[in-house]
């Protein structure tokens, strides 16, 4: 039978088959995935085929994957964690004020998106409340990742602002949810499915089963059509054996760029005739990419000439 993976606390899966029921399910044998170290062999999203055994089944084959995302394993071994597999959408939900999403995380989470083919989209929640120069910061924000030809949408989960919007998004797809606590994913997801809370899923987790739990993804149904991907711990969402010479074909904009430097490989650091850092110079490329772009090249943020404060 197959079916696809919905939950999983790495010994135990539940897995989900087209008429909509689960089953709960372990693994047989020795799973070598595309060439990957993982400390989970099969990930929320996967589809498997299963042999139903008694009241549990089997995991006996994980169909090839169209794309995962990974996170690095919490016990700091080089192996990384796949979080999800077979995504249409990355959806980062950020907040300009409480809480403040920093740009450090959007943009490590956007150039992730990028290199693992996941196309990310970005819903700007609790305009409700902004003042002024958060509202300016938004522009700004809006302009920054537009220009990077990413898909941007304003949010107010409270007052029901541009849910429809929201739920269009959402509908038919599976969909990655991200963004720290409290800027309202699961207000939003509520908006558009009223009986999902994932606060409360969270919660009853982290009680249920242990704190390890909260490190999995898990998969809930839209009856819009679609799922959602829920990632608690999405903290600690990094880039795994990113090359510095690679970073640059994250950032879209600029790798649109790295053609017109005069060097070929250029890191668009110090190099003279780099696109790059002219397109910043002219104001054509947001600032606090750049600052990220470089942070994550350099592992250094402080010696960064074009450092931005309120970063
Ligand atoms: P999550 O941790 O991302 O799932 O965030 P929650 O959905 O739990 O929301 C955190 C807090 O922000 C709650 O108190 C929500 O009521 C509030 N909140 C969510 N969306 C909005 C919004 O659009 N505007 C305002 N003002 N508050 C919101
Ligand atoms: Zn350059």
């Amino acid at each position: 039978m197959t079916g696809t993976v919905v939950r999983s606390t790495g010994s135990w899966y539940v897995v989900r088959f087209e008429d909509g029921s689960t089953m709960d399910c372990r693994i047989k044998g020795k799973f070598r995935i595309q060439g990957i170290r993982s400390t989970n062999p099969v990930a929320v999203g996967d589809v498997v085929e299963v042999e139903p055994e008694e009241e549990r089944g089997v995991i006996t084959e994980i169909h090839d994957r169209r794309n995962y995302i990974v996170r690095r394993s919490v016990n700091l071994s080089k192996k990384t964690h796949i979080l999800a597999a077979n995504l249409d959408q990355a959806i980062l939900v950020v907040t300009v004020a409480q809480p403040k999403t920093l740009y450090g995380f959007i943009d490590r989470f956007l150039a992730t998106c990028e290199a693992y083919d996941v196309p990310a989209v970005m819903v700007f929640n609790k305009v409700d409340i902004y003042d002024e120069d958060q509202m300016a910061e938004l522009d700004y924000m809006e302009a920054a990742y537009g220009r990077a030809g990413y898909e941007t949408l304003e949010t107010s989960a409270i007052e029901g602002f541009n849910i429809d919007a929201f739920e269009e998004l959402l509908k038919g797809k599976t969909s990655l949810i991200a963004g720290h606590s409290g800027v309202g994913k699961s207000t939003l997801i509520n908006r558009v499915e009223p009986d999902l809370d994932l606060r409360t899923n969270r919660i009853s987790d982290a009680h249920g089963q242990g704190q390890h739990t909260t490190t999995f993804a898990e998969m809930f149904p839209l009856s819009i059509g679609g799922d959602i991907i829920d990632t608690p711990g999405i903290r600690g969402f990094g880039l795994i054996d990113m090359e510095k010479e690679e970073i640059g074909d994250y950032f879209p904009e600029i790798f649109e760029l790295k053609g017109e430097c005069k060097f070929h490989n250029c890191l668009h650091l110090e190099e003279p005739g780099c696109a790059v850092k002219e397109a910043l110079d002219n104001g054509k490329l947001a600032p606090t990419r750049y600052q990220s772009y470089f942070w994550m090249v350099t592992g250094n943020e402080d010696d960064n000439p074009y450092r931005q404060d309120n970063y």
